[in-house]
């Protein structure tokens, strides 16, 4: 297996370009207004996971692909709930314990090197699930979504967001596609998108209740001429950490995803669904 191919080398090597990319918070932009800052918008895209996700207070939630640790904190210290976070990335999850520390939060927050595939944690032990922009680093799920199931009490939720196809790809379209799928793979590791419908069927099937399902294709749109822009005024930073191809493929991604977007081909998903 090449380093790309191997998300835990992925995202110990690029986490630090990424916060100069995509700032603190590795998800999109969920835009509101037209003048939304980045840094508003991706926080925009956590408040309204919570809000469809019924986060409140007292609550344990198991944050599937928790990154640097931004979202955790920021459920612990906004809706006041007990949150663990797990990452395939050695890096990331020490990188988001020093965080959790420095917000003064690590009493409400833990972070721990597993997988969301088969994560090892007992059943029915948390009442939300919040899967953020990670799903699309997992192959299996199936797998994903059985254990989102299993770990959740009774009655419980799992929210999930994440870049989505509209339509299945056939291979023939794959491989014209080829040059630009290879840009989003270097960029972004190696990904595997599905429609709504899919995850939908993955979630019943594990005994899940869908409860939302949201295109929200439209209001993440936005994130990607904020990318163009950090590239921009970022690029000699970015190219110290991940080199010239790492920044080209990050530029090239920029341009390559809208076109997608506009081409109904990817767009951006939210769905909650309840335990039975
Ligand atoms: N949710 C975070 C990070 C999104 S980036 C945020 O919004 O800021 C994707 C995250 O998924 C990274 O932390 C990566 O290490 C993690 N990841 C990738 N594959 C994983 C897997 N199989 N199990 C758990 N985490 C995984």
């Amino acid at each position: 297996m090449s380093s790309i191919d191997d998300p835990i080398t992925h995202y110990d090597r690029i986490a630090r370009a990424w916060q100069y990319l995509l700032g603190e918070d590795f998800h999109y932009g969920y835009f509101r207004a037209a003048n939304d800052s980045l840094k508003i918008a991706t926080d925009n895209l956590t408040t309204l996971m919570a809000e469809s996700g019924s986060v409140g207070p007292g609550l344990s939630v198991l944050d599937v692909g928790c990154g640097i640790g931004n979202p955790a904190c920021h459920l612990a210290e906004r809706y006041g709930c007990q949150v663990t976070g797990i990452s395939t990335s050695p890096a990331g999850v020490e990188h988001a314990r020093r965080r959790a520390q420095e917000r003064g939060c690590s009493d409400r927050v833990s972070f721990t090197i597993a997988d969301g595939m088969d994560n090892r944690l007992p059943d029915a032990s948390f009442d939300r699930v919040w899967v953020l922009e990670s799903s699309h680093l997992m192959p299996r799920k199936d797998a994903l979504l059985a254990e989102c199931e299993r770990v959740l009490r009774p009655s419980g939720r799992m929210v999930l967001c994440d870049v989505v196809l509209h339509r299945d790809l056939p291979l023939s379209e794959v491989l014209g596609r080829a040059q630009e799928f290879i840009h989003l793979h270097y960029a972004f590791g190696h990904a595997k998108m599905e429609t709504l419908r899919k995850y939908q069927q993955w979630a019943e099937l594990a005994g899940l209740r869908m409860t939302e399902l949201r295109d929200i294709s439209e209001q993440t749109f936005p994130t990607f001429a904020h990318w163009r822009r950090q590239v921009e005024s970022n690029s000699e930073a970015v190219r110290g950490l991940i080199g010239d191809d790492g920044l080209e493929h990050f530029r090239a991604s920029c341009e390559i995803l809208p076109t997608l977007w506009n081409q109904r081909l990817l767009g951006y998903g939210l769905m909650v669904a309840v335990k039975k």
